[in-house]
């Protein structure tokens, strides 16, 4: 079952997480499947893409969708995952061209996504009640680190942008195969109020906290991809911190934990082909006799007939009544 560990060191401002996706990642790539099979080294992309939303969205805890978005010129166009407050999530990629041939099923960003070094990285989040006009908060880092080297990995595009965009030291490790898409997070807390008004005897403590934080994000470096993927998230721990004071929250999992799941719904396709137009779904209707739409994120296909289709450009005040609309 798919499972979200917290832990926080005691009397230290560092605390951690561990996700592991093991159902809910394997739903993901079996409604795939059924269309076009995403390549390897993508599916690795998707399911680390799809392990660090969930502990992004637990860690920040926001009311709305968290979403990852990574975009560039490359043959993969977009990668994108959504995570919803209660933990459901869904991801998803485009694919406009052809990856080269991999050996270990692994390629670096450059390669897939951020070809001509243009590629970003977006985070979204959305709220859940949107007030009219209200725009979702947007931050956005490149997929090049400061000297414009380009990043490998989305766990090194994540760390920068948590440091860039929260002020955050973060540690992120990312993993994933067929069947398991894992992540463990170490983050320092950030220091609030007086701590960071105080004057040089608080540095020293500073650089003591230093020390605590650098000794741990030390000790989760030496986690191999392959141990994150195999081993349960206790074994983990311990073997990582064994000598740390950790304390352990319950577990997330099952109706509480990450799980798969997608938003989409016929009033929103419909919703979509309105923006669309009339003039452009009557040529679609004359085209192809009916109008498909798939989902990119589960593959549920909603189709419209001509009935269907003309109904979509009446007064709303003749939508039926129960039906409701969103936006
Ligand atoms: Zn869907």
């Amino acid at each position: 079952m798919s499972e979200l560990h917290k832990f926080l060191f005691e009397g230290l401002p560092v605390r951690g997480m561990l996700v592991r996706l093991t159902d809910s990642w394997q739903e993901v790539l079996r409604r795939r499947q059924e269309g076009e099979p995403f390549d390897a080294p993508l599916r690795r992309l998707l399911g680390e893409m799809s392990a660090a939303g969930v502990l992004m969205q637990a860690n920040i805890k926001f009311n709305g969708a968290v979403v990852i978005q990574i975009s560039g010129d490359g043959p993969v166009k977009l990668v994108v995952t959504e995570v919803q407050s209660d933990l459901s999530f869904r991801s998803t990629a485009k694919v406009v061209g052809e990856l080269p041939a991999t050996d270990n099923g692994r390629l670096p960003l450059e390669v897939m996504v951020n070809v001509n070094g243009q590629g970003r990285c977006a985070i979204t989040l959305d709220p859940k009640n949107r007030m009219p006009g209200q725009q979702p908060y947007q931050g956005v880092v490149p997929l090049h680190g400061d000297h414009r080297e380009p990043l490998h990995d989305l766990s090194e595009v994540l760390e920068h942008y948590m440091l860039q965009s929260e002020q955050l030291d973060t540690k992120l490790i990312l993993a994933a195969n067929d069947e398991v898409a894992a992540g463990l997070l170490i983050q320092r807390l950030p220091v609030t109020g007086e701590a960071n008004l105080a004057g040089a005897t608080h540095h020293e403590d500073d650089i003591g906290l230093n020390e605590h934080y650098n000794r741990i994000v030390h000790l989760a470096s030496t986690l191999k991809q392959e141990e994150l993927l195999t081993l349960d998230a206790d074994t983990i721990l311990r073997r990582l911190f064994w000598e740390e004071d950790l304390r352990k929250f319950e577990p997330m999992a099952g109706p509480t934990g990450p799980r798969f799941a997608c938003t989409c719904s016929r009033e929103r396709v419909s919703n979509m082909l309105r923006s669309l137009g009339q003039e452009e779904v009557d040529s679609i209707v004359a085209e192809q006799g009916q109008v498909e739409i798939g989902c990119d994120f589960c593959g549920q296909k909603y189709v419209f007939d001509p009935i269907d289709t003309s109904e979509l450009f009446t007064d709303s005040s003749q939508t039926p009544p129960g039906s409701t609309r969103l936006q």
